[in-house]
């Protein structure tokens, strides 16, 4: 059965070149939102421009488009979007739910103890409100209720996040936004009605519904995707040394892909071009064959 009104999106962060964990990400997002008939987004996260890679952003799309994903829609830059998340932020102060935190990194280490997001943060500019003009981060005052959603491919996730994640920074001392507070923003003004991406992302998803429900956006379906790992069992990335995509070499790249999430393509498809690898991928996707 399809699903009705459909917008994706992949939203990838130009921190180095597209490797093969990101492909993955990308042709899972993009072959859900085809089967689907709906719209595929790209979207660029480089609201951390500090570890922005120079040249990253027009590599990325140079690939997107040498490997036959077309998107839909104008690409949205996060580093444009600062205002739509202040405005956020300033309906979140309104709500009393945003406090000043002047503690160093250090400070917070030492008197915490280790959530799923590193250490939880004690509280203590909440309960000793800072006189001291220093840079402050911004931080949410999250609670004890427990977020609850269905992730399409992993089932029911629960999490409390004041126990487990603790109140999290939406603006850093630096003045940059956070993550979690410009994916929700962005999220909600393009209309996101599924997000596809990979399972080290899961843990974000109940700030993510926290912040959607205090901004009263609805909740999009997520499905959290398998994540590649190398021989040391760790994440794909540029800190792992993960190689770029080849597109000189782009058909096999894709066929892997498509096999790590499970699909079955036919060995003949490698003798094809890439408009037919898309042309079955998309008529044959299926979600309950992605590994769990
Ligand atoms: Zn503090």
């Amino acid at each position: 059965m399809i699903e009705k009104n459909y917008r994706g999106r992949f939203a990838p962060s130009p921190t180095g070149l597209l490797h093969f964990g990101s492909l993955v990400a990308a042709v899972g997002s993009y072959l859900d939102a085809k089967f689907n008939q709906g719209k595929w987004l790209v979207r660029i996260e480089d609201i951390d421009f500090q570890r922005e890679v120079p040249g990253a952003v027009s590599e990325f799309l140079f690939v997107l488009e040498s490997l036959g994903m077309e998107w839909d829609e104008e690409v949205v830059f996060q580093s444009r979007r600062l205002e739509a998340y202040q405005k956020a932020l300033d309906r979140l102060e309104k709500q009393n739910l945003i406090y000043p935190c002047t503690c160093s990194r250090k400070e917070i280490s030492d008197s915490s103890i280790i959530g799923l997001g590193g250490p939880i943060y004690p509280g203590t500019c909440l309960k000793n409100p800072s006189l001291s003009d220093k840079a402050c981060s911004l931080r949410i005052q999250t609670n004890q209720n427990e977020i609850q959603f269905q992730d399409i491919l992993k089932g029911p996730y629960t999490q409390k996040l004041r126990r487990e994640i603790g109140d999290f920074v939406l603006r850093r001392a630096d003045g940059i936004y956070a993550y979690q507070l410009a994916v929700v923003v962005d999220d909600a003004e393009q209309g996101i009605t599924h997000v596809v991406r990979g399972a080290d992302l899961l843990d974000s998803t109940p700030r993510q519904i926290f912040l959607q429900r205090s901004l009263g956006y609805s909740t999009p379906r997520y499905m959290h995707l398998p994540v590649v790992t190398n021989a040391a069992g760790e994440k794909l990335s540029k800190q792992t040394n993960a190689e770029p995509i080849d597109i000189a070499n782009a058909l096999p790249q894709l066929v892997k892909a498509l096999c790590f999430l499970g699909q079955k393509p036919p060995a003949v498809i490698l003798e094809g071009d890439i408009p037919s690898f898309w042309q079955w991928a998309r008529e044959n996707w299926q979600v309950n064959l992605i590994p769990r």
